[in-house]
């Protein structure tokens, strides 16, 4: 279970029923591995997605309270290749439902591995959400692995292959905490 941080609290996982909607919802979504723990670790505070790491386990919904202003929304992260058909339908279905019911949701922030060609899953997703016209922030994470000289161009190659707008395209790091305030902000601005 997770520790509160101060700032941010755990209310918990969640299967098939999800807790009144109440507050505004940001959601992350992406592969697993991509990085998503990490950065919402670095986004609203340590340790607090460290609640199920094994893929067998991570089919739900972990909900964490932020400043009692919003709720991140971890979501299982897809695309695990050692998993079963059946599990991945599992993972389909509950990440399907709740983009498409919740009525409090705000914005998906979709993480993409710039370091790896363009995921069919990655352009499914982000196409869904554009047809069904849920705002959508896409940040590129661990981008600490390319020199800051190289990082400008990973980025409008990442764009142009998911068909972007390279501004809305973030450039993020949990381990030299680049990209943090860009991706706050526009979380912020999407909660108030
Ligand atoms: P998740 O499965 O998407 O939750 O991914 P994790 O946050 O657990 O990270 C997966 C792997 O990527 C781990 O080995 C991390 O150390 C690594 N990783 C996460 N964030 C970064 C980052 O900002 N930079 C680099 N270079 N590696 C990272």
């Amino acid at each position: 279970m997770a520790k509160p941080t101060g700032r941010t609290r755990f209310l918990g996982s969640f299967v098939d029923v999800l807790p009144e909607p109440t507050l505004p919802e940001v959601a992350f979504a992406g592969r697993s591995n991509v990085g998503k723990s990490s950065a919402i670790n670095a986004l609203i505070g340590a340790s607090v997605a460290r609640v199920a790491k094994t893929p067998g386990r991570t089919q739900a919904l972990n909900l964490f309270v932020v400043d009692e202003a919003w709720i991140a929304v971890d979501l299982p992260g897809y695309g695990y290749a050692k998993v079963s058909k059946d599990m991945r339908e599992g993972w389909k279905g509950l990440i399907e439902g709740y983009l498409g019911t919740r009525p409090t949701l705000r914005l998906v922030v979709c993480l993409v591995d710039p370091r790896v060609p363009p995921q069919e899953m990655d352009t499914g997703l982000l196409h869904g959400l554009a047809n069904a016209g849920i705002p959508t922030l896409v940040v590129a994470t661990k981008i600490d692995a390319f020199s800051r000289t190289r990082r400008a161009d990973a980025l409008r190659t990442l764009a142009a292959a998911h068909r972007i707008d390279p501004s809305t395209l973030i450039g993020f790091s949990a381990h030299e905490g680049i990209g943090k305030d860009e991706v706050m902000k526009a979380i912020r601005a999407a909660v108030k």
